[in-house]
Parts: structure tokens; C-alpha cells; sequence
């Protein structure tokens, strides 16, 4: 094919993967990639951890150099150097050299757009004061590494508890700063259901991060020298900070494709067609610029996270370069992140957000060692999977523990990328060691709960509908007299047969356990027996979060 000349905007995530194979594919066409700050390929997702002293050199961030790309690639890379306008026409680009200030008009044959995103600022006054600050860039990086080398805050507030806010939390807590997490939604992490992201609230004030959630940013006070001292939250409340990050979300840099006329889609990113084309054929848009087709909605959404970037910009750049390509992935929006020693991943959709979207999902949860418990070092996990009441098919998931989150979340991201339902969960052949997992392991089990629910097994409910029904709880008396719902009657399970007279055959009940497990046993003995009963999902420990009660873990 003849293209004489593809032009890249953005030389990072899926700038750099679209010019690299275009290359790969078209050894004869020439290749520019203009980017507008200093380094290209550098690896955001590192950046916290720069900062956190645990990467401690700055140049390790750096996946690969302009001299390298030219020296392999023969790929004219331009730093420090942006596109101002571009017209379609003419197919030109308007290209600024940041440091001379010299313009050029530039002819392209194919443009890929990977002008990614920025970080939210909301307007308010003193959000551009020295000690307030956003993490994206390399250049976000240094100014936050000279701030704490030089002026060495002793404590911080982080606006925002999303991925970025608490890997920056755990960070600056490394850096022996005194830390505040504020978000405005009812708990951290908000793509987690509020259930499943307890225990990572947990984590964070288990090392004495302060973690503030329901109420949001109202305003920042500043001294005369213009610094901040102070953050004021929406419910009026005042806290001292020496450092300010602002992590609440990220917006499309569509300022480029917009001028252009080119169509942006309602999530508000640029709207492209299954070869990342977008409504100009001969432009491409590619990574947190662009929309996706969501893979389990199956609606145009926004998921900018850093896989799905790197492979749209390969798609992108050997269509541009050959005019073939295979279609565009449809992700499902997977993610993993650390937080301490807890880690949460998600895929697909959480609860809330699936019946927003118009499903009729049930859940199921599971909680248990991460593996066999006769192995020494089982840690716990806690498994919700959402699907949908209908067909079984898997939604979403979501994990939380110490160990083998990461594992587990991408097999789940795998039966929803093939549009499996929980009976594929249930039968999926899994590696097994009892250092690894369980023969059945906690992923199966997950099924194994969804397919009994679903099937009628075992009624089950949330503890907060359980409606009337006489809670029986069937844990131990020791456990029992550690804590229970109100009006609860303590019949251990291995009494229960025993004491089955105790019971109504015109009432219904409701049992519960710790997690779950023993509660499906108890609801099998008593419906068997002709009593009306459903098990309460999750157990205790997902009802005493349910009561608010101050959070502990099970
Ligand atoms: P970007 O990487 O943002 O690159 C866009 C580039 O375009 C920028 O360098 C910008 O300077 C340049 N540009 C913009 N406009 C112009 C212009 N007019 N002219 C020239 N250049 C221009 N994702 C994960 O999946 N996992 C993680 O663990 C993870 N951690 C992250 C941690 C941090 C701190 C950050 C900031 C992001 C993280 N992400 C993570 C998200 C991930 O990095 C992004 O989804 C990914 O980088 C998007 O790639 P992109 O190429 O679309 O955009």
C-alpha cells in the first residue's frame, strides 16, 4: 500500500506501540512521532513507585529512548515538540517546537492520535501553588520528588482515592509523610463495590493513613507566599497539608481531533470504528483518547488503562501501514492494584454499575484461603462475582487479599472476555499445587455458589433483604458470643439436625455463618427438612459491614 507518510501524536503508551508497528509492518513508508513533553515510552504506572524510593532510578521508567527508536525503528521521533492544529484537507499537521518555538507544516498520509489524557483540575483558586499537584508525566514526577527532597512536607492530602490516589498514598506514607485520603463516593476505590473495597479501607488505616470518604473538595486556603496549608472538604471541614495531590480522575485530550472537527463520542472521548479509525479515515485515535467498544456492555465507553492502549495503538499502526488489520478487542476493563499488602482487582462491571447499565444481576461471594489451607501461608481472599439472572453470564468480578488476586482476576477477565457464564467458571480446569490454590479452587467455588443460587439450591439473600425472616446463626458459640446481628439465635450447624423441632414449618428463616459456607450446609439441612429457608451471602462478616459497624476483619 502507499503511504508515504504516517504521522504518531503522543509518543507513549499507544503512540509508541502504533509507530513501532507500522514499522514492523511497512519497512518503506517514512514514520514521525511527535510528542509534547520530554521522554517518550516512559512507564506511568511506575511513577508511583519512583516516587515511593522502591524504582530508585528515574532512568529504569524509561521503556525505551528517541535514540534507540531511531537507531531500530528509523522512526523520526521529536521531543518536546506539539501538534497545534491539524488540517484535514490539506492533510497537514501544524507541528510547534517547544524549544525554539519554530513551526512547521507537516503532510501526513495516515495520523494516529495518542494524545492520551490529563488529570482533572477542578477550577478553584491555588490549584496551580507549588506544593499542589497532579501525577502523569515524567515532568509531574520530578516536580514532586524536588518538592519532597527540598521542602520536606510532613503530611499530605490526597484528593481522589482511585488507583493513582492510593498508590500515591502508600507512596508518600513510604516517604514518611503524615497522609489524608479524601473521595467524595462512600468508600475507596469507587469502580469496587463498596463491600468489596472494606478491606482495603482497612489496609490504609491499619498503616495509619486517614481515610475520609462522602464529602469532597471544597477549596484550598493558602499563606501569603501562596502556598497551600489547607484543604476544606464539602462538609466543611479543614485539614493542614503541606502537600496537595489531586487524583480524581482523568479527562480525553480530544482538544486536537475536536477543532477538527472529528466526532467524539458520548463518553467523550473520540468516537472510531473497529479499526480504530475514527470519523476521518485517514485519522486514527488510539489509547485513553479514544472509545471502546465495551466489552461486556457492548457500549461505547471510556477505559483508559494502559493494556488496552498499548494494543489499540498496534491495531492502529498496522492498519495505517497496511490497510489490514484484525478487529479492535472489545476490553472488558481490568485492573489490578496494590495497596500495602492488599490487593484489588476488578473486571467487567461492579453491582451498581450493571444495573445501571440495565442488567438484572444477581451476586455470589466467596471467601477463603488463596490456597489449601493444610499448606503453610494461606492468606485470605474474598471473591464477588456479579452475573446475570437470566443467562448466567458472567458481568464482573471482583477480588480482595494478600495473595493471588492477580491470578484469579485475570481468569475472570478471561470467561467475560469469551462471554462465559458462571457454569464455565465452574468447570474451568485450573492449575493445581497446594501451594498455588485449591483442587476446588475459591474461583470454582464462586461458580459453585452463583450455579446453586441460580439453579434454587440454596436461596440466598444480602443480609439488608433479608425482610422479616428469623436469622438463625449457625456459627459456634464462641464465635457467636464474639459478635452478631441483632435478634439472632445462635443453633451451631453440627447441632442443627438435632434441633430441628426448635423450628416452624409456617415461618421462614434466614441462616447465617462467617462467610457463607457452613450457611449453605445449615439452608441444605432445613429446606430438606421442609423448613423455608435462605442462606444470607457473605455471612457475618458482609452483614456487619452491611450495619456499619465499625470495620474489622473477618
Ligand atoms: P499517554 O500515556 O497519556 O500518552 C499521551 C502522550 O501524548 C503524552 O505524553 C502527551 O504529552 C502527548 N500529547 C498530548 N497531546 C499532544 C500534542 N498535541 N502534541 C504532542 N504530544 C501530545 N494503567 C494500567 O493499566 N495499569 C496501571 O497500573 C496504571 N498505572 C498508572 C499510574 C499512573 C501514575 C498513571 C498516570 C497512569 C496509570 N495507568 C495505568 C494508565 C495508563 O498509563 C494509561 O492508560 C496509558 O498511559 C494511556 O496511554 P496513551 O498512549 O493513550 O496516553
Amino acid at each position: 500500500m502507499g503511504v508515504s507518510h504516517i504521522v504518531v501524536v503522543g509518543g507513549v503508551a499507544g503512540g509508541m506501540s502504533a509507530a513501532t508497528r507500522a514499522r514492523r509492518m511497512n519497512e518503506h513508508t517514512r514514520i514521525t512521532v511527535i510528542e509534547r513533553g520530554g521522554y517518550i515510552s516512559f512507564a506511568n504506572c511506575g511513577l508511583p513507585y519512583h516516587i515511593a524510593g522502591r524504582i530508585v532510578r528515574e532512568d529504569k521508567l524509561l521503556v525505551t529512548t528517541v535514540e534507540q527508536v531511531r537507531a531500530r525503528f528509523a522512526i523520526d521521533v521529536r521531543v518536546q515538540t506539539e501538534v497545534m492544529r491539524i488540517d484535514r484537507a490539506g492533510k497537514t499537521v501544524e507541528v510547534r517546537d517547544l524549544k525554539s518555538g519554530q513551526v512547521e507544516m507537516m503532510g501526513y498520509d495516515k495520523l494516529i492520535l495518542a494524545t492520551g489524557a490529563s488529570a482533572i483540575v477542578p477550577g478553584m483558586e491555588h490549584v496551580r501553588a507549588e506544593n499542589v499537584f497532579t501525577l502523569r508525566s515524567m515532568e509531574d514526577t520530578r516536580a514532586i520528588q524536588k518538592y519532597l527532597g527540598e521542602k520536606k512536607p510532613k503530611s499530605a492530602v490526597i484528593v481522589g482515592a482511585g488507583f493513582i490516589g492510593l498508590e500515591m498514598a502508600e507512596a508518600l506514607h513510604d516517604r514518611g509523610l503524615a497522609v489524608t485520603v479524601v473521595e467524595k463516593v462512600d468508600h475507596v476505590l469507587p469502580p469496587l463495590d463498596r463491600e468489596v473495597a472494606v478491606d482495603v479501607e482497612h489496609e490504609l488505616r491499619l498503616h495509619h493513613v486517614e481515610v475520609i470518604t462522602g464529602t469532597g473538595l471544597a477549596g484550598l486556603v493558602a499563606d501569603e507566599a501562596g502556598r497551600v496549608t489547607h484543604v476544606v472538604l464539602e462538609d466543611q471541614r479543614k485539614l493542614a497539608a503541606e502537600l496537595v495531590l489531586l487524583s480524581i480522575g482523568v479527562r480525553a485530550n480530544v482538544g486536537l481531533a475536536k477543532e477538527a472537527g472529528l466526532t467524539i463520542g458520548a463518553s467523550g472521548a473520540i468516537a472510531v470504528d473497529g479499526y480504530q479509525r475514527t470519523s476521518d479515515a485517514d485519522i486514527y485515535a488510539v489509547g485513553d483518547v479514544a472509545e471502546v467498544t465495551h466489552g461486556v456492555t457492548g457500549r461505547n465507553a471510556r477505559v483508559p488503562l494502559a493494556g488496552p492502549a498499548n494494543k489499540q495503538g498496534r491495531l492502529a499502526g498496522e492498519h495505517a501501514a497496511s490497510g489490514e488489520a484484525r478487529g479492535a478487542d472489545k476490553p472488558v476493563g481490568t485492573a489490578v492494584v496494590q495497596v500495602f499488602s492488599e490487593t484489588a482487582g476488578l473486571t467487567g462491571l461492579g453491582e451498581d454499575a450493571a444495573r445501571k447499565a440495565g442488567f438484572d444481576v444477581d451476586t455470589a461471594y466467596v471467601s477463603g484461603g488463596h490456597h489449601a489451607g493444610y499448606y503453610p501461608g494461606a492468606e485470605r481472599l474474598r471473591i464477588k462475582i456479579i452475573y446475570d439472572r437470566a443467562t448466567g453470564k458472567l458481568v464482573g468480578g471482583q477480588i480482595v487479599g494478600k495473595q493471588g488476586v492477580d491470578k484469579r482476576i485475570d481468569v475472570l477477565a478471561t470467561v467475560l472476555h469469551f462471554g462465559g457464564t458462571i457454569d464455565d467458571l465452574a468447570a474451568l480446569d485450573l492449575a493445581y499445587a497446594p501451594q498455588f490454590g485449591s483442587a476446588k479452587d475459591l474461583l470454582h467455588m464462586a461458580g459453585f455458589v452463583a450455579q446453586n443460587q441460580r439453579s434454587g439450591v440454596t436461596a440466598a439473600v444480602r443480609y439488608r433483604d433479608v425482610n422479616g425472616a428469623s436469622v438463625i446463626d449457625v456459627r459456634t458459640t464462641e464465635e457467636f458470643a464474639r459478635g452478631s446481628v441483632p435478634g439472632a439465635r445462635n443453633i451451631p450447624l453440627d447441632d442443627l439436625r438435632g434441633r430441628l423441632g426448635e423450628l416452624e414449618r409456617t415461618r421462614e428463616y434466614a441462616v447465617m455463618c462467617q462467610v457463607g459456607l457452613r450457611g449453605h450446609v445449615a439452608a441444605r439441612i432445613l429446606s430438606q427438612n421442609g423448613i423455608m429457608v435462605k442462606n444470607i451471602k457473605g455471612g457475618y462478616a458482609l452483614a456487619k459491614e452491611e450495619m456499619d459497624v465499625p470495620m474489622e476483619k473477618a
